[in-house]
């Protein structure tokens, strides 16, 4: 068995190689090798699975290529409303933020509701507060904003559709999943949402048991999709749920959920998940997701489409 490992995603949808040129590509997949190398040099010096997956996290909110933190998607009104959350497998600890803006990172203010307050979820003007008070970095709207992001609001803005970010343009959500040496596993989860979203609208990004679960003794999961269904089905939980209380393993609760019961009930989507064996899945019933994993021997890699 391994004893360490690290699962990371940047969005699932209709990614398809034929729609994406050779450059994008390999800007896409540069981005996972390095956010996930990021997760795994934390993992590899014998660091937390809960600093590992922040620290993916964190990468990829950072990069315009993602739906989360500076390349998140617009809002109805032309704002970035965002959500992330995290849990800790060894604690059942769990912190969680939505509807924030100007945040330069959700997953660290996450870090902070699950550390240093006494609460699970946090929303709006409460939480940036909150994020002040624990000294998170804050950027201006500039630094959110982005021609391509603008061009996808404005070309469904007047109708009432709210579009999955990677529905058609194939950007997304992103999460990690670690194990770490100590046998420990941790989840998050960071968004934009979806495009012309109105309304305070909600996905499952944020909350847990839907968007991002952890829990030692079964598994972490972080899931990207369109989050009304994964709400419903509440995904993560009923993975762990399969695991724990049916006995079956992390592959075939994996199948289960997102094969058998998202697919059928229209739920496009995926997930990256571990368990504290180390046993990892990557599953999605959409075109493609972009994902990557590493173990403590070296073995892993990147990819973007079905194959
Ligand atoms: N699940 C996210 C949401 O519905 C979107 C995504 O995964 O890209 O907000």
């Amino acid at each position: 068995m391994t004893d360490y490992i690290i699962a990371i995603h940047g969005g699932a949808g209709t990614i398809l190689r034929a729609s994406m040129s050779p450059e994008n590509e390999k800007l896409y997949l540069k981005a996972l090798e390095d956010a996930l190398e990021s997760g795994y040099s934390i993992l590899r010096s014998g660091g937390s699975a809960l600093d590992a997956v922040v620290q993916a996290t964190v990468f990829l909110e950072d990069c315009p290529l993602f739906n989360a933190g500076r390349g998140s998607v617009f809002t109805h009104d032309g704002c970035h409303e965002m959500d992330a959350s995290i849990m800790d497998g060894k604690t059942l600890k769990a912190g969680a933020v939505t509807g924030i803006s100007n945040v330069k990172n959700p997953v660290i203010l996450s870090k902070h509701i699950m550390e240093n307050s006494e609460h699970v979820l946090l929303s709006g003007k409460g939480a940036e507060e909150f994020a002040r008070k624990m000294r998170c970095e804050f950027e201006s709207d500039e630094y959110f904003f982005s021609q391509f992001r603008y061009d996808q609001l404005l070309e469904i803005r007047d109708t009432n559709t709210v579009k999955l970010d990677h529905s058609e343009k194939k950007f997304g959500t992103v999460g990690a999943v670690a194990r770490d040496v100590h046998g420990h596993i941790a989840a998050s989860t960071s968004t934009g949402g979806m495009t012309n979203k109105r309304y305070g609208r909600i996905g499952d990004s944020p909350v847990i048991g839907a968007g991002t679960y952890a829990n030692d003794k079964t598994c972490a999961v972080s899931c990207t999709g369109h989050g009304e269904f994964f709400l419903r089905a509440v995904v993560a939980y009923d993975i762990s749920c399969l695991m724990e209380y049916k006995g079956l393993s992390l592959a075939e609760a994996c199948e289960v959920v997102v094969h058998k019961k998202l697919m059928p009930a229209g739920g496009e989507g995926g997930l990256i998940a571990v368990d504290s064996a180390s046993n990892c899945a990557l599953v999605f019933n959409s075109e493609g997701m972009y994902r990557g994993w590493k173990d403590a021997d070296g073995n892993g890699h990147v990819s973007i489409y079905k194959d």
